[in-house]
């Protein structure tokens, strides 16, 4: 960490925050320059709160130098992570995976003609909500375990992975024998609870960045699920809330790029929530896989206006076949495979 003091700070001011300093357990170095004293404190800061030290008298400000994650930072697996699954699937690598899937799982036959979609495209995940987050408690909130049950039978016969999104820790349980990947939905990107069970279980998370979070913070949410020893963490761009309205949240595809740099986990793009329309999905994939996503996860349905969530934003099954041949050709020119 670096404290930076102000021009006119007096010998008591410096000495007492040196103190401060060394009482928290880290080195100081100081500097004295013409018109100001910089104070370096290396040492144990992951845990700090530095707000402390720019509340003493006589400080200008303090910047920390050290990520506050450790297990999520780029330096722990400077090679990258890639997360492998049980069939040879692999999401990190030099190959973009394909997620797609409905929103919600709602029926059989739904189910089964997107997994049969998913995979005549080339796809291997299979994604499908079936406990729904949904804003209002009158709408529609997914089938629970039976559809869970649809979804596993609906891969397993297209050599699928399942990927569901997980709500609460008593779901983890249940959950197990039908999917391969939890995901955690936007709005438990700081349930630190379910992150902390999480990072207990032997399977891949998938988690989605919160809605106002911000990288950072999206980072030390992964650290919690690593923290427990499971290292099979993906991470999701899924949009932003900003001032914008024209779209239904604001996909943030420069986070991929920072990602990449911070941390070895892998980046998942998801441009259906990112945008909610589902003429804007197409573009923000694209961008998104030009931008070094390591998979697309997209919504798909074969009567996507009837969809029983997130109708706007799902794409038509053909649709979907058009952009992962599109995905294929960026994929190539940025030197990935799909
Ligand atoms: C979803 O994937 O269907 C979902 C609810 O996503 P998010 O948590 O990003 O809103
Ligand atoms: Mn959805």
């Amino acid at each position: 960490m670096i404290v930076a003091m102000q021009e006119r700070a007096t010998e008591e001011q410096i000495d007492a925050v040196i103190d401060a300093m060394v009482e928290s357990g880290v080195n100081v170095h100081r500097t004295t320059g013409a018109s100001q004293t910089i104070l370096a404190g290396v040492g144990p800061t992951t845990g700090l709160d530095l707000r402390k030290f720019e509340l003493l008298s006589g400080v200008l400000y303090v910047h920390r130098i050290t990520a506050p994650y450790k297990l999520a930072g780029r330096a722990f697996r400077p090679e990258g992570t890639v997360v492998e699954f049980p069939n040879g699937a692999r999401i990190g690598g030099e190959q973009v995976a394909i997620i797609a899937g409905p929103c919600a799982i709602e029926n059989r036959d739904q189910i089964f003609t997107i997994a049969a979609c998913v995979k005549a495209a080339g796809g291997g995940f299979l994604r499908g909500g079936a406990y729904k987050p949904r804003s209002s408690p009158y709408a529609f909130q997914g089938l629970g375990i039976p559809g869970l049950e649809l979804m596993h039978e609906a891969a397993e016969a297209n050599g699928l992975l399942t990927v569901s999104e997980v709500m609460e820790i008593a779901q983890i349980e249940p959950m197990l024998p039908y999917v391969d990947c939890f995901q955690v939905g936007a709005r438990n990107m700081q349930n630190f609870n379910l992150l902390r069970e999480l990072g207990l279980v032997r399977k891949p998370v998938l988690l989605k960045r919160g809605m106002s979070a911000n990288i950072e913070e999206l980072l030390l949410s992964s650290e919690y699920i690593l923290a427990g020893g499971n290292y099979d963490v993906i991470l999701c761009e899924r949009g932003i809330r900003t001032y914008e309205t024209s779209t239904r949240n604001t996909m943030d595809i420069a986070a991929i790029p920072v990602v990449h740099k911070l941390s070895h986990l892998p980046m998942v793009a998801d441009p259906s929530h990112g945008t909610g329309r589902r003429d804007m999905v197409p573009p923000m994939a694209k961008a998104a896989v030009a931008a070094g996503a390591d998979a697309i996860m997209v919504e798909i349905h074969p009567n996507a206006d009837k969809a029983a969530s997130d109708a706007a934003q799902t794409l038509y099954l053909d649709q979907f076949e058009k952009l992962v041949g599109e995905l294929r050709v960026i994929a190539t020119a940025v030197g990935r495979t799909l």
